[in-house]
């Protein structure tokens, strides 16, 4: 049996396909949800409603929203930190720890206590060992994030059959019900993230076209916006605690109220809409970056799907339709669709479900640097998984033995502007001459969107492999201010990346140039001669030049004036070839 998990920054779910059904797991309490949130006692950890009710009682003790920070360092989630009621460890390196009393736990930790509570629950529902789960993630979660999820699964004694973006398996448990067709889009916003993806449907095969998000956006910083604009400055971890409680009750109040009051203060509905209204505007610029990256208009689709629980949220579902132009549609209860599609990739992967396909994206640009910081991009963002590409390389100096390779994810043209994924040497190749060695480099991802990356050298056959496996990810401030500014930095960029590429080239030309002098010098006229150094000097000149055209002109010069020269070379090479000898 395999298991289809949701595991949500604020509630989490467990279910399978029965009968062709989904069937969630109820907890305790007779709901589907189990709160991702987990309490440290004298007698061990407590995961789920009850941990939830020592939010505001055992605030340092009680750990939640650890989604937010899986898959992270700290320099990229300073900003979250500052509001949560509970204790960071201070760790020398970026990873992120929780401190509870003497002990700190990492986001992969708190997640697989949650994901070993699920795993209990649906043992004891189905009366049979569950070992095997898929599990879902935000669409815009990058590689470090799937990999710590995936790892939270293993530690919890689950092997993740397969990583599942949030909103294509809402949207295959749309299918399910055949009521899924055409072009949808579906807009996820939960606790912690936000999520836009467009499908297209077509006689049971989901083909995601394009995905976006803000990993750092959800119903969290509504409460946290309403706190603010009501003028609320919690201090103590227990009335931070208290206070985020106390909203978060009063929003909810208001998705079917006018009115309500927090903590003393009364509230109306329009006053909520104006403290949110610029949190909301967030998810305009990735609806917008969706559509254009899929080549589709508002009015070209067929449906748009609502998924977790902030569209709840009036002012959420009025700017969706303001945004895809029609009515959303949330037929089924936004809180479990995803479960229930993770139910349903579970089935598929189990074999009994046929004629449901599912083709999904990855959601970033994966890429190594190249000479000058360049990036060489190998797998372009929205690509269907699994996906693989090949680049060739060389060496660039006479002799090189090892060759560093760095993989970024990301959409700028220069590496420095782009997350480090890994770093890795591919070591002992052979010393030969500059441009000889044939590397190969191959980027893999796999079905869950992970990456594995392997190099070799041709001619030798050496081989480096890394599975890439960084100590954090991408924030989503970086995510999405790194597509901004490839947009708004196009042009900058491209001449940045002209100039470097034209300078290595003429390096690269000048080296060809000297060593040519060096050998058949004795080919040339004095007049040739001297017209061959005025252009490699003006060349040499214009390596310090910031226009990249300057550069490509002197490289032109240099092609022209030594263009007989490499005729004569050239015969003069076939005519000793002729004569037997060794070149
Ligand atoms: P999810 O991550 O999908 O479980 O969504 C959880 C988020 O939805 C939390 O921020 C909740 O406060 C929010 N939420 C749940 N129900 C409602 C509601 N009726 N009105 C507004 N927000 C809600």
């Amino acid at each position: 049996m395999i298991v289809g998990i949701d595991l949500g920054t604020t509630n989490s779910l467990i279910g399978r396909i029965e009968k062709g059904r989904p069937r969630l797991v109820l907890g305790p309490d007779g709901k589907a949800l189990v709160p991702s949130v987990v309490t440290f006692t004298p007698e061990g950890p407590i995961v789920g409603a009850p941990a939830k009710d020592n939010k505001s009682s055992s605030p340092k003790t009680t750990i939640y929203s650890a989604k937010r920070f899986i898959g992270r360092g700290k320099a990229d989630i300073a900003e979250a930190m500052k509001h949560l009621p509970f204790d960071f460890s201070p760790s020398t390196d970026n990873s992120v720890r929780f401190q509870v009393c003497e002990r700190s736990y990492t986001p992969v930790e708190i997640s697989s206590l949650v994901l070993k509570e699920l795993k209990r629950l649906a043992e004891k529902e189905f009366g049979e060992k569950v070992e095997k789960a898929v599990v879902t993630v935000p669409a815009y979660f990058d590689d470090s994030q799937r990999q710590a999820t995936k790892l939270a699964g293993e530690i919890a004694g689950l092997e993740v059959m397969r990583i599942v973006n949030e909103p294509t398996a809402a949207c295959l448990a749309y299918g399910l019900d055949k009521k899924a067709h055409g072009l949808l889009a579906v807009f996820d916003l939960g606790g912690g993230t936000f999520d836009i993806s467009l499908l297209r449907v077509h006689e049971g095969v989901f083909e995601v076209l394009a995905t976006n998000g803000d990993t750092q956006l959800g119903g969290d910083d509504l409460d946290l916006a309403v706190l603010q604009g009501l003028g609320f400055s919690p201090q103590t971890p227990e009335e931070k605690a208290r206070h985020l409680v106390e909203a978060e009750r009063a929003k909810r109040d208001l998705s079917e109220k006018e009115s309500t009051e927090l903590l003393g203060k009364p509230l109306t509905r329009a006053q909520f809409e104006s403290f949110i209204a610029p949190v909301l505007a967030r998810v305009e610029e990735p609806c917008r970056q969706c559509l254009q990256d899929a080549k589709i208009k508002p009015e070209q689709i067929t449906d748009v799907i609502l998924v977790g629980g902030s569209t709840r949220v009036p002012l959420v579902q009025r700017r969706v339709q303001e945004i895809f132009r029609r009515e959303p549609i949330c037929t089924l209860n936004p809180d479990e669709v995803v479960a229930m599609g993770a139910a349903v990739q579970a089935n598929i992967l189990d074999g009994q479900m046929t004629g449901m396909l599912l083709l999904d994206v990855i959601p970033l640009s994966i890429g190594i640097e190249t000479m000058g910081g360049v990036v060489s991009r190998i797998l372009h963002r929205n690509s269907t998984i699994p996906v693989s590409g090949v680049e060739h390389f060389s060496t660039y100096v006479d002799g090189q033995t090892n060759v560093d390779i760095h993989v970024v994810q990301g959409e700028r043209e220069l590496s420095k502007d782009n997350r480090s994924l890994a770093r890795f040497q591919l070591k002992g190749l052979p010393p030969l001459p500059a441009g000889i060695p044939k590397l190969e480099v191959e980027f893999i991802i796999d079905a869950n969107g992970i990456l594995n990356v392997r190099a070799a050298e041709l001619r030798t056959g050496k081989t480096a492999s890394v599975t890439v496996n960084p100590s954090y990810g991408l924030t989503d401030q970086e995510v999405e201010k790194m597509l901004m500014d490839s947009f708004e930095n196009a042009d900058k960029d491209f001449s940045e990346r002209f100039l470097i590429e034209a300078k290595t080239e003429a390096e690269g030309m000048l080296r060809a140039t000297r060593k040519a002098l060096s050998r058949g010098s004795e080919l040339l006229s004095s007049e040739e001669r001297m017209e061959i150094d005025s252009a490699v000097a003006a060349l040499e000149g214009s390596l310090s030049s910031a226009d990249y055209k300057v550069v490509k002109e002197k490289m032109e010069f240099l092609n022209q004036a030594s263009q007989s020269f490499a005729e004569k070379l050239m015969n003069h090479s076939v005519q000793e070839a002729l004569r037997g000898k060794d070149l």
